[in-house]
């Protein structure tokens, strides 16, 4: 049994990855301070004698004996990242200080939540791991941007300086049961507008593409990157390289509930990528990974939790 600390663990991703980890005999801390996390998500894990949950902003140091850590705490929606850009960049930058104080400390491995937001509005199309992004660095989205760009920086310097066992995931837009419901991202959005019948949001003329993966498939690829030998750290791509523009997501969801919705469009944000596809071939050979869910699939059961969610909860 090993004992692991998730941070930003009543979030989206990390409450599936808490989850997961004590289904595989684990004990687990949830590490957050609920700024887009939920107890909601984790509130069915508190049962267990071996999930313990603390309330606290990795801005700050915290001890505690563990042999992994996973640091995905960090707001992920546009909306919640740009709220407090300042905050943003703490979070990152000071988060990764203390997760890799921490993992220095007690000599354990450190996996770090980045982002294919390191690319920017990629001009190379798919996305490999050698490119090094296009990224605006006094943009509305660079609080974000280039606090997860610091960050890779900060774990390989922890990890060529100071010997940390480092891993370093970029993930490409994930979607699944436990998002929020007003966070905002695009699939949220339009299973919940679809839902309640009201108008789909599209950005711009929705031309612009994403690459969508379920979220159980980046947990395996997770548990098999930190899984690795010492001598593999990445940084590795993890999504799914189906590509869609946005305007074929919202008619999908639109067609799969059957909803009266109609479609509206609304400005562009500003720096928003146009395009976005993952290349995993390095996933591919190096962990033998590859997204197994089709998007189909996936929004089935994201659209099921969302009207579970909705008919439970008037006030959402
Ligand atoms: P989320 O917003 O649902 O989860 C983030 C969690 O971190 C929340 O529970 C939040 O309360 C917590 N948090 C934020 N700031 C904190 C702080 N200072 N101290 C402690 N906890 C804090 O988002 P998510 O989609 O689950 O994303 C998780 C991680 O994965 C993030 O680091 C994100 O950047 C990364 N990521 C996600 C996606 C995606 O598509 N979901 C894509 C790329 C990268
Ligand atoms: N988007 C949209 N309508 C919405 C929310 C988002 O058209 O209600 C667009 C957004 O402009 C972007 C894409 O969908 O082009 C993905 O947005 P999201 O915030 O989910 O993720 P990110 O831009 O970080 O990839």
């Amino acid at each position: 049994m090993k004992r692991i600390l998730v941070t930003g663990g009543a979030g989206f991703i990390g409450s599936h990855l808490c989850k997961r980890l004590l289904d595989e005999g684990n004990e687990v801390i949830s590490l957050d301070n609920y700024f887009t996390g939920q107890k909601r998500n984790i509130v069915a894990l508190m049962d267990n004698p071996y999930f313990e949950v603390v309330r606290h902003d990795v801005t700050t140091p915290f001890f505690v004996e563990v042999d992994e850590i996973y640091n995905l705490a960090c707001p992920a929606s546009p909306i919640h990242y740009q709220y407090n850009p300042i905050k943003t960049v703490k979070t990152s930058v000071m988060g990764a200080i203390n997760m890799l104080g921490l993992a220095k400390r007690v000599q354990g491995k450190i996996l770090q939540a980045s982002t294919s937001e390191v690319y920017g509005d990629p001009q190379v199309h798919p996305q490999p791991e050698s490119y090094w992004g296009h990224v605006n660095p006094i943009g509305e989205r660079s609080c974000y941007d280039e606090g997860k760009r610091v960050s890779e920086t900060l774990f390989m310097n922890y990890h060529t300086q100071n010997n940390v066992k480092i891993k370093i995931i970029r993930i490409f837009n994930t979607y699944g049961p436990n998002m929020h419901p007003h966070d905002g991202r695009v699939v949220s959005n339009f299973i919940v507008q679809a839902l309640k019948g009201e108008n789909i949001t599209v950005y711009g003329d929705g031309q612009q593409t994403r690459s969508f993966q379920y979220v159980d498939d980046l947990i395996n690829g997770m548990l098999k990157m930190m899984d690795t030998e010492n001598d593999f750290i990445g940084p590795v791509n993890m999504g799914n390289p189906g590509e869609f523009t946005i305007l074929e997501l919202a008619q999908k969801v639109i067609d799969m509930i059957g909803s009266k919705s109609k479609i509206i469009f609304k400005p562009l944000p500003s720096d928003d990528p146009m395009q976005r596809k993952p290349d995993i071939s390095l996933a591919k050979q190096k962990l033998n990974w590859e997204p197994v869910i089709h998007l189909e699939e996936g929004l089935k059961k994201t659209i099921t939790y969302f009207d579970n969610l909705l008919k439970s909860d008037h006030s959402l």
